[in-house]
């Protein structure tokens, strides 16, 4: 059997090696290193893709988060609405840029925030929802839009963990994850569904003013060369990983297929096992299966943990600590706060190898395994 990894970005890049190398090669060739034609066609083919007027490249999907933060003009002490049980990322942009992190809970099924949660936690000075499409399933945004119409506020989506997902309304129309906010923001980080050779990011908006002020503050608030005419940063995707993305974005619903039929052996392995919920799939969307995390009832975590490492089999839990128990957050005199959904989750979850390389023997081995355990 193959060894198992969290993910297999080798095997992947085996598949498309001589694309990804001619491409390279062309950039090194044409040196246009940096915002080069490779950046601009990566641009448009994901615009396409997703079905959105801009998408603006930048450094990270830490950074799009952050110039969304700024575009939108949120100002110290505005209040952002976001879950507690996400990565580090999308809470720290909000701390950093003074804003204040209100965090709220998420539905226990879809592990997305909850919108009931977040009504409840609006108040005069709430500007912006950021919620995120936790291990590539999508946070209800019909519902999150409604709430943010009503009471006139910004939606930024956390599309990291879920590129590609297709998002259905309740009048049967369709969109991409990332489209349905005001802005939508994702990350290439190599491990992500739509993974980089290097750090990667961008921003997608339909809104024409909103792109522009995107695009100025990843470039030094740069209105025409050496003009600057707000405070901005400088974050750019570079064109050597913008020429392997655009090859890779052409395999992303393969890419999408293989995460899913990985997670529809694992699913089959332990339907009706009354020890281990298996993820949830929310009727409005499909599920690009970024990680594909069980929730354990009545078992050891680190004892199945130690066991599968001991075993050869890797797993991870996304995240140990949720935003309102982390120390940096202190100041925001959130510790106290109870979050009986978030501490719950935090402390059952456990996330199982998905990647797009994956076959039935390895699947096969693991399922065995964790069932080994599990009725020990
Ligand atoms: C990966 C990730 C980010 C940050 O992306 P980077 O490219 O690592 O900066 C933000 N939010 C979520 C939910 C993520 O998974």
């Amino acid at each position: 059997m193959r060894p198992i990894q969290m993910v297999d970005t080798r095997s992947q890049y085996h598949k498309i090696k001589a694309d990804v190398d001619s491409a390279v090669l062309d950039v090194m060739e044409s040196t246009a290193f940096i915002n080069g034609k490779a950046v601009q066609d990566f641009a448009a083919s994901l615009s396409s893709y997703l079905n959105i007027k801009h998408t603006i490249p930048c450094a990270n999907g830490t950074d799009a988060l952050q110039i969304a933060m700024m575009a939108l003009g949120l100002q110290p002490g505005d209040e952002v609405i976001t879950p507690s049980f996400t990565y580090i990322a999308t809470t720290e942009v909000i701390a950093l840029l003074k804003l204040t992190p209100v965090f709220v809970e998420v539905d226990a099924k879809t592990f997305c925030i909850d919108p009931a949660a977040i009504e409840k936690a609006i108040t005069p000075k709430t500007k912006a929802i950021v919620p995120v499409h936790l291990y590539g399933q999508a946070a209800p945004m019909e519902a999150i839009m409604a709430i943010a119409k009503k009471h006139n506020l910004f939606v930024i989506e956390d599309n990291a963990q879920a590129i590609g997902c297709d998002y259905t309304f309740s009048d049967g129309s369709k969109k991409k994850t990332g489209t349905i906010g005001h802005i939508g923001t994702t990350s290439f980080y190599p491990s992500k569904n739509l993974g980089a050779f290097g750090d990667g990011g961008a921003m997608f908006t339909n809104d024409d003013s909103l792109a522009a002020k995107l695009k100025m503050i990843a470039n030094h608030g740069q209105s025409k060369q050496y003009y600057h005419d707000v405070v901005g940063c400088n974050s750019r995707l570079d064109s050597i990983q913008a020429a392997i993305l655009n090859i890779k974005l052409k395999h992303l619903d393969e890419y999408a297929s293989a995460r899913r039929k990985v997670a529809d052996h694992y699913d089959r392995a332990f339907a009706n096992n009354s020890k281990i919920k298996t993820p949830y799939r929310a009727g409005y969307s499909d599920h690009v299966f970024h990680q594909y995390t069980l929730i354990l009832d009545g078992v050891d975590r680190d004892g199945l943990k130690k066991f599968l490492a001991d075993n050869q089999i890797p797993s991870m839990i996304y995240y140990p600590v949720p935003g309102h128990k982390q120390k940096m957050f202190e100041q925001f005199n959130v510790a106290s706060k109870q979050m009986p959904v978030t501490d719950w989750l935090t402390e059952r979850v456990i996330s199982l190898p998905v990647h797009t390389e994956m076959d039935g023997e390895q699947l096969d081995y693991i399922s065995t395994k964790v069932l080994e355990y599990i009725h020990k």
